[in-house]
């Protein structure tokens, strides 16, 4: 047949992917030496299998694998999902919660870039409420809730905390005034998959009293498996049922459960532990540096593993970096973010020949 494509539904005609820094990188051509884009550990640990006979279809939930992330992050196995990364966790909960041609989402831009392609991909309206740097990004309940009461469409709302791209946490009192506003009338999805860099700020406490709340985990960011692919959706027993209809049969791979089961013991939770506080130290250290360099506007204040930095000229310091193999990821076309790029902290030695190349570059400024 001539022209399959034209056989797709119209809304995944219209799509523009999910541009991931993989992609970015190799539609480009880039060579890169040093990766700082993608939010990732800089650093691994060394695993093997366990269990290398792989003939039988895993469990459909790995139940060692949901047992210690219980125990971890403080709730019952049943309001637990294992998902493949954190972005299936997404894809499921518009799935479950929004009908195609319907329904709409609401999220706070700027943020991630995976609830409006997931809502897209879903033929699933998606409502803006731009927040702004004046207030640190903070959502606006008010809006919140008029939008609610406007769009009775609306059925998932979605709010990022430590936000990714710009660092910054939801304070208690939001996240209150968020619960409150949605309570009764649509799914809050708080995603926390930056929470290990900032761990006293979890909303975890509030699910026995939110069953209309769910909050997305990764096992990619702190824990540095971003290879495996392992997510994690907490909420209500209620709604973790409901989306564990829609889940595919078998989610998680044997090898994946076999790694996470490790990444997830009492020794692979102290690595990671340790792995965050030498984090924290070269964020700040990446941050101190930054500011003192002509031609940095600004690096916002962060509770993540990463860095947002206002440049006087972030295009040519973007393609100068990358022209130097040290590849970032350009924000500037983000509402409210012109100028941003975000940076991911590396090693020392990442970092350092970061601060090098920016050093010889913005002398030229
Ligand atoms: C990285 C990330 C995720 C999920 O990543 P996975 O690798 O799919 O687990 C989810 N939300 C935000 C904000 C992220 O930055």
């Amino acid at each position: 047949m001539e022209n399959p494509e034209r056989l797709a539904r119209p809304e995944v005609q219209a799509l523009t992917p999910y541009q991931s820094a993989r992609r970015i990188v190799a539609a480009a051509g880039g060579r890169g030496d040093v990766w700082l884009n993608a939010n990732e550990s800089a650093e691994s640990d060394d695993y093997a299998l366990r269990n290398g006979r792989l003939n039988r279809y895993p469990d459909a939930q790995p139940a060692e694998v949901i047992a210690r992330y219980a125990a971890y992050s403080g709730v019952s196995p049943e309001s637990i999902l294992a998902t493949r990364g954190g972005d299936e966790g997404i894809d499921l909960l518009i799935r479950t919660f929004c009908t195609g041609g319907r329904d709409a989402v609401l999220q706070f831009p700027p943020t991630y870039g995976m609830y409006s392609v997931s809502a897209e991909t879903a033929n699933v309206r998606v409502v803006n409420l731009t927040t702004s740097p004046e207030n640190g990004w903070t959502p606006d309940v008010k809006a919140l809730e008029a939008a609610l009461e406007k769009d009775p469409a609306i059925q998932v709302v979605f709010a990022c905390s430590p936000n990714n791209p710009t660092g910054n946490l939801l304070s208690p009192e939001v996240v209150s005034g968020l619960i409150n506003a949605t309570r009764g009338r649509a799914i809050l999805v708080l995603d926390e998959a930056y929470i290990e860099f900032s761990p006293d700020d979890t909303a975890v406490d509030r699910l026995e009293r939110a069953p209309h709340l769910v909050i997305i985990r990764t096992l990619s960011k702190a824990f540095a498996l971003a290879g495996i692919r392992c997510g994690f959706l907490i909420g209500s027993p209620a709604v973790i049922g409901m989306i564990r209809k829609v889940i595919a049969p078998y989610p998680i791979p044997a090898p994946v459960a076999d790694i996470a089961e490790q990444a997830l013991s009492d020794e692979g939770i102290a690595r990671m532990k340790t792995r965050v506080l030498a984090t924290l130290r070269r964020r700040e250290e990446l941050a101190r540096a930054l500011r003192a360099l002509p031609g940095v506007l600004e690096v916002s204040p962060s509770a993540s593993n990463f860095l947002l930095v206002r440049f006087a000229e972030s295009a040519r310091v973007f393609t100068g970096l990358w022209d130097r193999g040290i590849i970032l990821r350009d924000q500037s076309r983000q509402p409210t973010l012109a100028g941003a790029i975000r940076i991911t902290v590396g090693t020392d030695e990442e970092n350092a020949l970061l601060l090098a190349a920016l050093t010889e570059l913005l002398g030229e400024y």
